[in-house]
């Protein structure tokens, strides 16, 4: 019997697994992903930003974890010798109604205790010469990595101490009883003391499979990019990002030069027809029809219609894209998006039409599942980690 099996070999798995050994070096524990390799799904294909933490409702686990998140990447990177730069990042507001949104963001961001500096039309200018704005914050911290490379190194370093990280594992059931948990995978059955479910874009349907009362659905939206050609990859020399809408859990269509020396564009928010098909057009009728059936979609698209549409339209037609991108850097035009490979996050949407907006963890007396996981938990995967390792020790000390 194992100790405790983790299921995903994200970013978050990877980091949670990691925690554990180190908590407790003897531990046996085995990772199984369904995929043919580590970080295929979202740890993937994301941004690459190390955020700083800007965003988060104060007090909330995004806010403490980001934070904490950030500093712990850039530990995490130095010490395994994988590339990262901190630009830094600037957040633009281009009109009046922004500017009031931008201020509110720089007193939410100093209650989460992160440093940020005020600047005006013409120091953004002299900054990011290409960068039109009235107003902006300046957030020094702001980090870019390949989160790949950085689950790909903790996977390795799992490995080294002992943890059998298992791909082509799809778990298809999971029982648990007084004493552990019995999983079925493509590769066999395993018994273990504790589970831990790191699951992603099928958090909600694994966390059903363990028995758990879900109440959410897992609804995916493809974040699209684009890439500017080489020629203009000096365009920014910092992340250049619209002020959010508050009514979404994106954060705009940005600019971000990358760790191997690109500069993409995006992404757009747009409700995906597949869980895990990446390319454009991919369909897959049972993940439709997971939200289309379940009431707090319908409540989100009410609510979020015109934007859903919008976001639908300039997924189709690069103009429109580009006019979201144009109103801070107004010299790009059609020919400078190139393609670029697209992400799905995994969001979780409430009953009642409501995005979650923090990470969410569920217990049962021997699993611990991580049942909405989007940005940043790249940047926080580490002290998620740590935090679910804490459940997870105390579901073995009982
Ligand atoms: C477009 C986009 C941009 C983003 N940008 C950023 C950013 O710049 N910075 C940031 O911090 N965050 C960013 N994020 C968010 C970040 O990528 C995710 O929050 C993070 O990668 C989540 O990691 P995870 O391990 O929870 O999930 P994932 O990486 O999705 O891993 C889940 C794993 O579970 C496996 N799995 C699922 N079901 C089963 C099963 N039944 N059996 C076995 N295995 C299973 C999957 O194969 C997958 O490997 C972005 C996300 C997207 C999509």
């Amino acid at each position: 019997m194992e100790d405790v099996v983790v299921i995903g070999a994200g970013i978050v798995g990877l980091a949670t697994a990691r925690a554990l050994l180190r908590a407790r070096p003897g531990l046996s524990v085995t990772v199984l992903d369904k995929a043919d390799d580590v970080a295929t799904a979202q740890t993937g294909h994301n941004s690459g930003v190390i955020h700083a933490g800007i965003y988060y409702a104060p007090g909330s686990l995004k806010a403490r974890l980001c934070r904490a998140g950030e500093a712990a990447t850039k530990a995490f990177c130095d010490e395994h010798g994988i590339s990262y730069a901190v630009p830094g990042k600037l957040v633009v507001a281009t009109e009046e109604p922004e500017v009031v949104r931008l201020r509110a963001l720089g007193e939410r961001a100093a209650q989460n205790g992160i440093e940020l500096e005020s600047v005006d039309g013409a120091r953004l200018r002299a900054l990011e010469p290409n960068v039109r704005g009235l107003e902006a914050l300046l957030s020094p911290a702001t980090g870019i990595v390949d989160f790949r490379e950085v689950a790909r190194a903790m996977a390795a370093e799992l490995v080294a101490s002992g943890v059998r990280v298992v791909t082509r594992a799809a778990v298809r059931s999971i029982a648990e009883d007084g004493t552990g948990v019995h999983l079925e995978s493509d590769t066999g059955e395993l018994r273990a003391r504790a589970l831990v479910a790191c699951a992603g874009l099928q958090a909600d349907r694994v966390a059903r499979m363990g028995g758990l009362d879900v109440r959410f659905r897992i609804v995916p939206f493809r974040g699209e990019y684009y890439q500017l050609p080489a020629a203009k990859n000096d365009l920014v020399t910092r992340l250049i990002y619209p002020v959010p809408d508050p009514e979404l859990p994106f954060l705009g269509v940005h600019l971000s030069p990358t760790i191997d020396g690109r500069v993409t564009v995006g992404p757009n928010a747009v409700l995906g027809l597949s869980r895990e098909g990446y390319p454009r057009g991919a369909v897959r009728l049972r993940d439709v029809a997971s939200y289309s059936l379940f009431p707090g979609m319908w409540r989100f698209g009410r609510g979020n219609l015109r934007t859903g549409l919008s976001e639908a339209r300039d997924s189709v037609f690069r103009s429109g894209y580009l006019r979201q991108v144009q109103k801070y850097a107004p010299s790009l035009t059609v020919e400078d998006l190139l393609p670029y490979p697209a992400g799905i996050r995994a969001q979780a949407i409430t009953r009642t039409g409501r995005p979650v907006e923090d990470f969410l963890l569920r217990h049962t007396a021997r699993q611990v599942h991580v049942c909405n996981a989007p940005s940043p938990a790249a940047t926080s995967a580490i002290p998620i980690g740590e935090r679910v390792g804490r459940s997870v020790l105390g579901v073995l000390d009982r």
